[in-house]
């Protein structure tokens, strides 16, 4: 039997929106979220501010929302998670080096969280993600955002984006067994790779380009990524 819901011609108020029911209070929970990144050592005001502007409740499902300015990783969906803020900010600072950044590229685009952080601090962002689901998933959250210079891109970005490269940041939010070659001739001269590296033992790594033929490699502290995989998934 069908049900039939009662049809109001016009609403009384505007509804609130339904990935908006954190309300007010999701801009003081962002509050609270940048505090904490302070205290736990991120110092650059260009990625906190960027932070801030993003509200992390909409890029995960309803269910979650509440959760969403836990330092944690939630999941996404297809066995994949959305990066805790505390790494975002922290990837997105020691790639960026206090410089202004031009075009940047995200291995990894998941929900879109960390691509719309990206976009508060550098003029074009590529982000490419080889899961169809999810890269379709992150188009529909970024939208009421606005960002027209994030572009997201179908595809394994193990072989980064040849097209639009030389970059001049590479963040990759899943861990590989190593850095890619191809991610590493698709920098720019100065700039910056952050990504993890490792299977069950992971550590960020820092790979700065400093001549057509020389990187230059710093381990960072230990993390705990998905695993970056080649090819697609449709
Ligand atoms: N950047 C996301 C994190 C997503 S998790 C955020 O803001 O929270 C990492 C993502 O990397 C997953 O969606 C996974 O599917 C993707 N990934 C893994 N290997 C990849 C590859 N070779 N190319 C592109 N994306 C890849």
């Amino acid at each position: 039997m069908a049900i039939t819901v009662p049809q109001r011609t016009a609403p009384i108020t505007t509804p609130p929106r339904q990935d908006d029911n954190l309300g007010l209070n999701s801009e003081r929970m962002r509050n609270a979220l940048v505090a904490r990144l302070r205290v736990q050592g991120i110092t650059d005001e260009r990625v906190l501010a960027a932070v801030q502007a993003i509200a992390r409740h909409r890029f995960v499902d309803e269910a979650l929302a509440s959760r969403a300015y836990e330092d944690a990783a939630l999941p996404i969906g297809h066995g994949q998670t959305i990066s805790q803020p505390w790494i975002v900010a922290r990837m997105i600072a020691a790639a960026r080096n206090g410089k202004e950044l031009g075009k940047v590229l995200e291995v990894g685009t998941g929900c879109g969280y960390q691509a719309a952080v990206l976009a508060g601090v550098a003029k074009e962002v590529y982000t490419i993600e080889r899961i169809r689901a999810l890269h379709e998933l992150a188009r529909t959250r970024l939208r009421p955002f606005r960002l027209p210079h994030v572009r997201l891109v179908f595809g394994d970005g193990m072989l980064g984006v040849p097209s639009a490269a030389p970059f001049d940041a590479i963040v990759v939010a899943a861990a590989g067994l190593s850095i890619p070659d191809a991610l590493l001739s698709q920098l720019a001269i100065g700039a910056r790779l952050i990504a993890p590296e490792g299977g069950a033992r992971q550590r960020l790594v820092m790979i700065e380009r400093t001549g057509a033929q020389s990187w230059v490699r710093t381990e960072l502290e230990p993390v705990r990524f998905v695993p970056l995989q080649p090819g697609v998934l449709l």
